[in-house]
């Protein structure tokens, strides 16, 4: 493995992890390799425990949900990777205790952005998927909560056990939608059923900015949840449908605004299904910024509010986008963004992805009540996040109704 000279800064093509600044620049390694490809990589964990906490920042804040709750060596990168090595050196055999283990992560890559070495910063996420698949195979995976809602996803396209029929319920008359237009709202299953309030401000915000787009009448489940379980050939199966009705209806460009989604979209189906499906996917705050660098989008209302942005693990780590929704909120007159000690690549996951808060409830409050903490000690009057799993997530944490929790969409509607 050649390395080069270190580089500031380093946006992987399709992986979207941006690099702390003092990892070394490296060869680019395939994905969506099997564990044998991987194994001289993981080999090389030294168990420093650098994952455990923000590198290099003020008081060191730790990072790895899964960690801190089981306050175990295992529950951190390092144990994950020591694990992942005995296994695949037959030292270990597959267990409950040890797929538990694996599934006992929100696969929020925080520890990878973490670690210096950096075979392990750019591709520790792959093996850690892997890990999964192969529990799945083993048949220890999905962990049984994530077998009951991936069998409603496989039935009724969704995975909170709700009917495909009632997917479009929220939708206001109000809306004009365009039948044959080549632009798509994919409003995704927990705006469609558990967070409505996003997918309507989505729609007035297309329809004020005059926007010609429709909603898929068959719109189903992007495959996120199936997928980040380990249950790669059920999802990919997902994307070939999902993939079949966006051609069947002419759809060319794709606006979303669900992180879970934005990422399966743009990265999972052609980088890891291989299914190349050339429609352009946008998430709904790269798509407002762009609207307003264009001027076609102006602010009339002001928005007297002090908030503060939690970064979604699918949108930010995975995929790095990370200004775009700031700079959408700070062009909301009245808006003051103050951040929270852990952002951007350092921020704290709200405890709700990769089937965690199905299957493992206290794990996954304890990681939302954290950061909801840490929201409060700003000072600000809402947590604002850019997907509405967070914002489900939030939104059942809050106990004391001292910091509200909203969705970006929500906040721009207001301002309009
Ligand atoms: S993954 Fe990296 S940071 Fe974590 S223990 Fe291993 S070498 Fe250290
Ligand atoms: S992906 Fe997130 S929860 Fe899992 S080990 Fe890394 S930091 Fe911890």
């Amino acid at each position: 493995m050649v390395r080069k000279k270190r580089m500031k800064e380093k946006y992987i093509e399709g992986k979207g992890i941006l690099n702390v600044v003092t990892v070394p620049d490296m060869e680019t390694l395939d994905r969506n390799k099997d564990l044998e490809y991987y194994k001289d990589i993981f080999y090389q964990c030294g168990k420093c425990g650098t994952c455990r906490t923000a590198y290099q920042e003020n008081g060191w804040p730790r990072v790895c949900p899964s960690g801190e709750y089981g306050k175990f060596e295992a529950y951190y990168l390092g144990g994950k990777n020591l694990l992942t090595w005995a296994k695949n050196t037959d030292k270990l055999k597959w267990t409950p205790n040890l797929a538990h283990i694996f599934y006992h992560c929100t696969l929020c890559l925080a520890c990878t952005n973490q670690c210096q070495i950096p075979e392990i910063h750019n591709y520790a996420g792959e093996w850690l998927m892997r890990m999964r698949e192969e529990a799945v195979k083993q048949g220890l995976g999905p962990m049984p909560e994530q077998d009951i809602y991936t069998a409603n996803v496989l039935r009724e396209k969704n995975p909170y056990m709700e009917k495909h029929d009632d997917r479009l319920k929220w939708l206001p008359k109000n809306i004009d939608l365009t039948h044959d237009a080549k632009l798509a709202y994919f409003v995704g299953c927990t705006s469609s059923y558990r967070e409505q309030s996003v997918a309507i401000a989505t729609a007035e915000i297309l329809n004020a900015l005059n926007v010609d787009f429709k909603i898929l009448k068959d719109e189903r489940c992007c495959g996120s949840p199936v997928y980040m379980t380990g249950q790669k050939e059920k999802a990919r199966k997902i994307a070939e449908e999902n993939i079949t009705i966006f051609k069947e209806t002419g759809v060319e460009k794709i606006i979303t605004s669900c992180a879970g989604c934005y990422r399966t979209l743009k990265d999972t189906y052609p980088n890891i299904f291989g299914l190349d499906h050339g429609i352009e996917i946008m998430h709904l705050p790269e798509f407002l910024l762009e609207k307003l660098n264009n001027d076609e989008l102006k602010f009339t209302k002001e928005v007297n509010m002090k908030i503060t942005y939690h970064d979604p693990c699918h949108i930010g780590r995975h995929m790095g986008i990370y200004e775009p929704p700031r700079e959408v909120l700070t062009k909301i007159p009245g808006v003051e963004l103050i951040e929270m000690d852990r952002n951007r690549h350092n921020a704290w996951c709200c405890g709700s992805g990769a089937g965690v808060r199905s299957s493992f409830k206290d794990f996954s409050a304890y990681a939302a009540k954290e950061r909801i903490e840490e929201a409060k000690e700003t000072t600000a009057e809402a947590l604002l996040s850019a997907c509405p799993f967070c914002l489900n997530q939030f939104k059942a944490n809050i106990e004391d109704g001292e910091i509200t929790a909203l969705d970006l969409s929500e906040l721009v509607k207001k301002a309009l």
